[in-house]
């Protein structure tokens, strides 16, 4: 008997061609759709050729980016959080930290060190999405806390880096103690006139943006990152208007007087150079 057409058809060469195709090689951008090579998206720092989407990073990668080569010296990378309040939601606080640990290799979602930017030495944090969404709990605060007074001590610039969802629910009313914890660093700083640069990129939400992350001298966003305290659809149910249009992003910010600079990843070093440069005392 003969095999009916569709079946040779399903059968054929070209598909089994589509299936040796390495996974990874290609990827579709999340925003316009585009495929994109994965080769040259790494060299473009992960940003859309067509529309200029900035896909997200792992924070280790914007230590790459920012920082002169092998000038990072991480700090207080021994701070591992605990569970003081059992919390349990479909899954216990600590299967959730031990799933994170495993996945980025981090103890938790803040990594932050020293570094230089063409010399300059600063204080650096950055939090890890992929780190239980790059929440905020008592070592992330305490790590950001740590490395602003580090920054002050030493008359060094504090940079950090946000990508988060927020504070982290899991350890309750501890994660909002680090809202007034970081922002009371961030007061320090201003006192002992240190400045502070604070980076957002997408998404930088909720009880961070609302902390340390809106309190830099200057502000500098990625194009279209989410920014702000509440999502828009929570924004919209409780105030039962439209939202005008890119509501949120970077680019509304910008036109708010919310952020000084919208800056794409390519232009992040060089932007972020001449504002320290612009901070340093004349003859450094
Ligand atoms: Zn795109």
């Amino acid at each position: 008997m003969s095999v009916p057409w569709y079946r040779r058809i399903t059968k054929g060469p070209s598909r089994q061609k589509k299936r040796d195709i390495p996974k990874g090689v290609w990827l579709k951008c999340k925003d316009c759709g585009e495929v994109l090579y994965e080769g040259q998206l790494r060299r473009a720092l992960w940003v859309c050729s067509k529309c200029n989407y900035h896909f997200r990073i792992p924070a280790k990668q914007y230590f790459e980016i920012l920082l002169d080569q092998g000038s990072f010296g991480e700090l207080y990378q021994d701070l591992s959080p605990a569970d003081p309040l059992g919390f349990r939601d479909t899954k216990s606080y600590v299967d959730r930290l031990n799933a994170s640990q495993k996945k980025t290799g981090l103890k938790d979602a803040a990594i932050v060190g020293t570094g230089s930017v063409e010399g300059i030495p600063i204080a650096i944090g950055a939090l890890e999405f992929s780190f239980m969404g790059g929440s905020m709990g008592s070592v992330v605060g305490e790590k950001i806390a740590r490395i602003m007074d580090h920054g002050r001590e030493h008359r060094m610039a504090v940079v950090t880096i946000t990508s988060t969802g927020g504070a982290r629910m899991q350890e309750g009313i501890l994660s909002l103690m680090q809202m007034a914890k970081t922002a009371g660093a961030v007061a320090r700083l201003v006192r002992d006139r240190v400045p502070f640069v604070s980076i957002l990129t997408h998404p930088s939400t909720a009880g961070v943006l609302a902390s340390y992350a809106s309190l830099g001298d200057i502000m500098i966003a990625e194009p279209k990152a989410l920014l702000g305290f509440a999502g828009p659809r929570v924004i919209q149910r409780t105030i039962g208007q439209e939202l005008p249009d890119g509501f949120q992003r970077a680019e509304f910010f910008l036109d708010h007087g919310m952020v000084d600079m919208v800056v794409p990843r390519k232009e992040l070093k060089s932007a972020l150079h001449k504002v320290l440069r612009f901070f340093s005392p004349p003859g450094e």
